[in-house]
Order: C-alpha cells, then sequence, then structure tokens
C-alpha cells in the first residue's frame, strides 16, 4: 500500500536545464555525457524532494528526453520506419536509439518529423505513434537498465508508464487496420517488461496510466482481459485523470490490480464501484491548475473513503502541467497565499496523508475571494448577416481578398529588444521606436506584395496571451513559472486570478500606427476569451462562463475603441476553441454554450459596417463547423493547408454562409509552396465554397518563419489569388 505520492513527475527542471541541453545537445555545443547527466541528476533531485516531504512511493519515467508516449515507442522499438537509418548512438550515457527518437519528434533534414497533437484537454503535446498491422512490440533493455540504477539508489521507485489501451488509442495507424486487433501483442510485450520491473531491486509497483477510460472509449471488455493478464506480472497501480475514474474502476476491479489512482478534482465523484479490495489514491491536489488546495475539505473526502477501503494521497494527475515552485515567482503575498505550484503541492500531499494516519485535523482555506460576479447582461446578437453584408461593401475589396492572420516574423532583433526592455538596458520609448520601425517595414512589405488587407505584424506581443493579461487587471503574469508545452518547448501560462478588466487601451495605438501608413484597411487584432482562459491558470471558485465573460467584455471595450480609432476589420482569434471541448460528448453543449457566447459578447458590440474575423486553428474542424457558424464572425480563417483542405466539404455540407478563409499556405515548415500547390489548394477552395464568400490567407500567424520565405509564400499566395480571380471571369 502506498500513503503518500504524486501521480507522476515533471523533467524539464526547476530551470528548464533540460530545455537547455536539449538545445546544446541539438545543435553540438552540449555533449551526450552532459546531456544523459542533465537527465540524471534532474530526476534525482526530483526523487529526493519527494522523499524529503515525507512521501513513500516515487514515480519514475526513467530517463525521459522528450515525450513519454515517445518514450514508449523506444521502449517497444517502433519508432517509425524512416528514421531505421540513422545509426546509433555510442555508449556515452544516451540510449543508443536517441538519435532515431529525436529524429522521429523533430525531423532531420531528411525525414518528416511525426504528427504531434494536445494530451487530451491540457497544453501538453505528445508525439503520434505511427503503427500498423505489421508492427511488431519488442522490449528494449536500455530503459530497464535506467530504472535498475535508480531503483538501487531509491528504494519505493513507482516506474510509470502509459498503458496498452490509452498507448494504441492514441497512435495513429498507417494502414487504417484497427489497431486494437494488436492489443493481445502488445499486452505480451507489456508482460514482458513489467515482469522484469517488477523484478527490479527497489521497485514495489509499476504504474500504468490509462487516461482514455475517462473519455467515451467504451471497449471495457478488451481492458478487462488486458489487465487481468497484465496484473499477474507485477503489483499495478493504474491511474486515470482529467475525468472521472469511476467506469475505469468498475472495468478493473478483480482483475487482479492492486490500486488505482483517481482524478477527484476534475471529477469529484465517490466512485461508487470502487469496493476497497483493491487500494486507492485518491487525487485530491490538483495537479493541473496554481490553486492550494482546501485541506479541511480535502481530508474529509480522504476519511469518508478510508472508511470505505485503504486509501493513500496523490494529485489528481502528473506535476508535468504547473511550475516546479513559487520560491523563484514574484508576487504579492495575498495572491502567494493562494497559490500552491509543484512544491507546494508535494507538501499539502504529505500533510494529508499525515493528517489522514494520524487522525489530525487540518485548518480549512481561509483566503476565499468573494466571487459574485454573473453572467454578462451586454447583448450577444449582431444585426442580421445581409445588413452587415450591405454595409461593408464600401471596404472595397476584390473578390477573393487576400490577407495574413496577424504575426510577421519574430526577428531576433525584436527579441533581443524586447529582452532590453525588460533588463531595463533601453527605455521604454526606444522599444516603441522600434516596434514602430517594424511596423512600418511590415506595412511596406505588405503593400508591395499586393496583400488586400494588411496587418500590423504583433512585433509588440511576446505571446497572444501573456500579452493581454499583461494589461488586464485580474490577471497575473509569471516570472519563472515555465511548464513544458513539448519536448524543448516550454511556456508560461498567466494566472487569472481575480476579477478582469481593462484599465487602458491594449492595442490601438499600434493599430493607429500601423492604419496611418497605408490606404489599404488595417485589421485590429486581439486574443478571443476563450483562448485567453485556454492557455492560462484560471480561478476556479466562479464557473469559467463568468470569468470569459468577463474577459469578454474587456475585449468589447477595446473593440469599441479600435472601432473609434477608425478600424473597419477586427479579429478575434480562437485557436483554443477546439481544445477545450470536455472529454466527453455528453458535456459539449455546455461548453459551447459559453464559449461561443462570450466570442459573441466580446464582437456584438460593433457596428454593420465593422467586419468581424476569427482565426483557428490546431486541430480540424470539421465538427466544429456548426460552432464556427455560432459565433457569427463575417469572415473565419481555419488551418486547411496542411490537412489537405479536409474542412472543404465539411463546409459545402453545412451550407456555410459566412466569409471563409481556408488556409492555402502550411506555415509549419520553413518550405515555400509552389505555384502550382497553391493554384491547386485556391481552386479547390473555389469549387466547393461560393467564390463570394472566399478570402486566401495562411494556415496560421508567421511569428515563427523568417522573412525570405514569407516574402516568397505570399507572392505565391498573391499570384494565386490573381489567377483565380482571372478564372472566375
Ligand atoms: N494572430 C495570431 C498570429 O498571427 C494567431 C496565432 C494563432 O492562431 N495561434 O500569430
Ligand atoms: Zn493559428
Amino acid at each position: 500500500m502506498i500513503s503518500a505520492t504524486v501521480t507522476s513527475v515533471p523533467r524539464i527542471g526547476p530551470n528548464r536545464e533540460l530545455k537547455k541541453a536539449l538545445e546544446g545537445y541539438w545543435n553540438d555545443s552540449t555533449s551526450a555525457r552532459e546531456l544523459a547527466t542533465t537527465a540524471t541528476r534532474l530526476h534525482n533531485q526530483y526523487t529526493d524532494a519527494l522523499v524529503a516531504a515525507g512521501c513513500d512511493s516515487f514515480p519514475t519515467l526513467g530517463r525521459s528526453y522528450y515525450d513519454q508516449i515517445l518514450d514508449l515507442c523506444s521502449i517497444f522499438d517502433v519508432l517509425p520506419e524512416r528514421v531505421q537509418n540513422i545509426p546509433s548512438h555510442p555508449n556515452d550515457g544516451l540510449p543508443a536509439d536517441i538519435d532515431r527518437y529525436f529524429a522521429t519528434a523533430r525531423g532531420t533534414a531528411e525525414v518528416a518529423a511525426s504528427a504531434m497533437t494536445k494530451w487530451f484537454d491540457t497544453n501538453y503535446h505528445y508525439i503520434v505513434p505511427e503503427l500498423s498491422r505489421d508492427t511488431v512490440f519488442k522490449v528494449g533493455y536500455e530503459y530497464l537498465a535506467d530504472i535498475r540504477e535508480q531503483g538501487v539508489r531509491n528504494p519505493g521507485l513507482r516506474p510509470v508508464l502509459i498503458g496498452p489501451v490509452t498507448f494504441l488509442a492514441l497512435s495513429k495507424s498507417i494502414d487504417g487496420s484497427d489497431l486494437f486487433d494488436l492489443l493481445p501483442e502488445l499486452t505480451q510485450a507489456y508482460a514482458r517488461l513489467i515482469s522484469r520491473l517488477a523484478r527490479t531491486e527497489g521497485v514495489d509497483y509499476v504504474q500504468l496510466d490509462e487516461p482514455i477510460l475517462v473519455t467515451d472509449f467504451d471497449r471495457f471488455n478488451l481492458v478487462r482481459e488486458t489487465y487481468t493478464t497484465l496484473a499477474e506480472h507485477a503489483n499495478l497501480v493504474v491511474a486515470t485523470y482529467f475525468g472521472c475514474a469511476n467506469r475505469a474502476i468498475e472495468a478493473l476491479s478483480g482483475t487482479g490490480v492492486k490500486g488505482f489512482i483517481a482524478d477527484l478534482v476534475t471529477s469529484p465523484s465517490e466512485l461508487p464501484a470502487w469496493t476497497g479490495e483493491e487500494f486507492l489514491l485518491a487525487g485530491v491536489v490538483d495537479g493541473r491548475n496554481v490553486w492550494r488546495t482546501d485541506l479541511h475539505q480535502a481530508l474529509k473526502l480522504l476519511r469518508s473513503l478510508a472508511a470505505r477501503g485503504p486509501v493513500g494521497v496523490s494529485t489528481s494527475c502528473s506535476l508535468l502541467h504547473v511550475p516546479y515552485s513559487l520560491e523563484n515567482e514574484q508576487l504579492d503575498e495575498h495572491l502567494r497565499s493562494r497559490l500552491a505550484f509543484g512544491a507546494e503541492k508535494i507538501a499539502e500531499v504529505a500533510t494529508l496523508a499525515q493528517a489522514l494516519k494520524e487522525g489530525t485535523d487540518l485548518p480549512a482555506l481561509e483566503t476565499a475571494t468573494d466571487a459574485t460576479a454573473t453572467r454578462s447582461t451586454l447583448g450577444r446578437n449582431r444585426t442580421p448577416l445581409e445588413r452587415r453584408r450591405q454595409a461593408q461593401e464600401d471596404l472595397g475589396l476584390p473578390p477573393l481578398p487576400t490577407t495574413t492572420i496577424g504575426s510577421f516574423p519574430q526577428t531576433p532583433e525584436i527579441r533581443r529588444a524586447r529582452a532590453q526592455l525588460v533588463r531595463g538596458e533601453i527605455t521604454a520609448d526606444a522599444y516603441d521606436a522600434r516596434m514602430l520601425a517594424e511596423i512600418e517595414d511590415v506595412i511596406a512589405r505588405q503593400e508591395a506584395l499586393g496583400l488586400d488587407v494588411l496587418v500590423h505584424g504583433e512585433p509588440e506581443r511576446n505571446d497572444m496571451v501573456q500579452y493581454f493579461s499583461e494589461q488586464l487587471e485580474g490577471y497575473h503574469a509569471t516570472s519563472n513559472g515555465w511548464v513544458q508545452s513539448y519536448g524543448s518547448r516550454c511556456v508560461r501560462p498567466p494566472i487569472l486570478f481575480g476579477d478582469v478588466s481593462r484599465p487602458a487601451p491594449m492595442t490601438v495605438r499600434w493599430y493607429e500606427a500601423a492604419q496611418k501608413l497605408t490606404d489599404k484597411p488595417v485589421k485590429g487584432m486581439l486574443t478571443g476569451p476563450v483562448t485567453m482562459l485556454a492557455w492560462s491558470f484560471v480561478r476556479n471558485d466562479q464557473p469559467l462562463a463568468v470569468t470569459a465573460d468577463q474577459v469578454a467584455e474587456a475585449l468589447r471595450e477595446e473593440i469599441l475603441d479600435l472601432e473609434k480609432a477608425g478600424a473597419r476589420i477586427i479579429q478575434v482569434d480562437e485557436p483554443a476553441i477546439r481544445e477545450l471541448l470536455p472529454l466527453r460528448k455528453q458535456d459539449h453543449a455546455e461548453y459551447l454554450e459559453w464559449a461561443v457566447g462570450s466570442f459573441r459578447l466580446a464582437t456584438a458590440g460593433v457596428k454593420d459596417s465593422t467586419q468581424i474575423h476569427t482565426h483557428m486553428c490546431y486541430s480540424s474542424f470539421n465538427e466544429l463547423i456548426d460552432t464556427v457558424i455560432d459565433l457569427d464572425a463575417d469572415v473565419t480563417s481555419i488551418e486547411a493547408a496542411r490537412n489537405g483542405m479536409g474542412v472543404l466539404a465539411a463546409l459545402k455540407q453545412s451550407g456555410f454562409h459566412l466569409g471563409v478563409g481556408p488556409g492555402v499556405w502550411d506555415i509549419h515548415s520553413p518550405r515555400v509552396p509552389s505555384q502550382q500547390e497553391v493554384d491547386d489548394l485556391v481552386s479547390a477552395a473555389v469549387n466547393n465554397v461560393d467564390p463570394a464568400l472566399l478570402w486566401i490567407n495562411p494556415d496560421c500567424g508567421l511569428k515563427t518563419r523568417k522573412w525570405p520565405e514569407v516574402e516568397a509564400s505570399l507572392k505565391v499566395l498573391v499570384t494565386a489569388a490573381r489567377n483565380a480571380r482571372a478564372a472566375l471571369v
């Protein structure tokens, strides 16, 4: 039995040490030995911290260099065929397949990277395994050697692996076969692996994570069979998170599994299926948000569960999703008293476990905020589309107007200027002057290219959410709150802690500066309410719907100020609207009601003559076309080129009647598309969507690209629009 632990551990390091080592290794400035040592040291430090706090079981990923799903592909030797020619690494501390592993994650000049996608409804991204009916799973020994080393050092080690059901459910079938046909063979491979782990010194339990079991996934008979087999080979703990564990517990009880980890934060269920035969690690400390736990409440829940069977304490999910520690964060004391990052959460787990064991009491959370706000009563409807269309005719746009999504390259000079400003090496005025010069350049280049609707290029924005969070009341932008997003990439989600409001205009002067330089319309550019929430840590003392409305009202004021300043077109980006979609269908309608409602609240205050745009990306929107229609934006740009314009059929089928710009240039790679390619994509669009509704634009913003490829590609895009216009008449 385990009494205190966390569900799983982050690997990037409190000061992003692994990020730096990885990037150094990739650009040849860090040796293999140093990279391996860094990973081991970070791992050991984390275990030491868990030991010191009083935990009695220590999750380990082994040495994990990029992503846990990719780790499994390495362990079972199923990295894609196309990386197999890359030579093995000499024995210098890193796994022999490390260069194939990195090639799968990041691509090389010769081979394409595997797809990367969001891990459930979080902002972490995993590498999608590519499997087929011919896949053969072998068991790699280096991983085992790693665990052995760590186990000798630290008894109580608990290897954590993604379980076979979730692994297959998240993999891509490259030959269209049902990957669950592989389950019996994969189960055998897991059996071999975990029986070796079970025999490893220092290892008492092996944890298999099966978060897929909280979604609508329903092949529970397979789950039962698999775990009946696996439980013969090791003391297993099965973890679910991000949703209710009850169905998983129901399927797995009596299979021989020794214990469960259940997320009791996302879904505070009483787990009626839990009989007490297996032990329960109750995830009462939130692993993915930053608020302190109400220890008094949590202990009450733990005690009521403990009356039914053996109970220990854990976090609701891996601590991968929150920053390491409050220690290095500059905060006002009131906000600090409400927060718990990773280190503080570990302490909470230990405190709860001790109180549970000793029967002592814990104080209730006293920092309750006065959450009294309600949903906004401002209007959410614009006048009918026809009237708006007429009022917008004098924009004087050609058929198939061309535009971009907002950002232009964030050059090293722009980043340097921002770093200098943060360090106080240049004045705010000097910084502004640099940004204005950049805007001037961006406008001139767009004019030369012949684009129809221009943008100012967003040089002043470090990040599309952080930029606004720094200017809104109720938001704290952290200084060191890094969280791994994927591989070596980390983000610093701001903390939305209070009532949100806008003390002053946020973007108007940049818009004005750009519009002054051109006769073409310049788009005002904002981040929508849903995306502002999706990429922040959000207060949990009131419904998200209420918080979203507060952000929307602030944006509404900004939009009206942009309109007053002369903006005729205003874009409100919602790239993340798909990502907050609940994991279970039964919860979709409620989410979409407030998500769409907040967008409409933000945008409904404008005149008929003001054209509202929105932008979405990161995922196929086919299933969300009705949602896009509900947003009622005059024009929506959608990522489309990357998935071969898959969205067109859905647009056609839905009778889409609003303006739409399916992306015709995949901006995720530096490759400049050929004229033929873009012409073909534009033709496909023209053939599926009423040309009167069509816009021509790239898939997404251009901040990560370089100028030469941007100018060359946009030239192709503008020419494609001209070619298509000529064909229309
Ligand atoms: N306007 C933003 C940009 O161009 C949109 C980014 C996004 O969709 N993620 O960068
Ligand atoms: Zn985008």
